[in-house]
């Protein structure tokens, strides 16, 4: 099995197996219970972990989280209000009549 992606928020691991699993990859998640219970292993091993199971997935899985990850968060389209045109979310004013988003 092939480690490809940790995070301290297990929702995100979920979120990735999530988004794995509909590609048809097949994944294993480790430590999914997180903190609590096993006190004593060291940080590092209780960090929920999400593993492909066959090798060969795990360049595919790889390129589809960091994908996934770097979505802006803002991306969505908005539409300008001075004169209603439609602009990508990585932009801030409006490329037709310069008015920013939030104006
Ligand atoms: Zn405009």
């Amino acid at each position: 099995m092939i480690r490809v992606f940790e995070d301290f928020d297990f929702s995100r691991v979920g979120q990735m197996q999530s988004l794995l699993e509909a590609q048809g990859i097949e994944t294993f998640l480790k430590n999914q219970f997180g903190f609590g219970g096993t006190g004593e292993l060291p940080f590092v091993e209780t960090v929920p972990q999400l593993f492909v199971v066959h090798e060969k997935d795990a360049d595919r899985a790889r390129q589809l989280i960091s994908e996934a990850q770097e979505e802006p968060v803002s991306a969505a389209t908005w539409t300008c209000p001075k004169c209603g045109t439609e602009i990508e979310g990585q932009f801030s004013e409006c490329w037709n009549c310069a008015e920013a988003e939030d104006a």
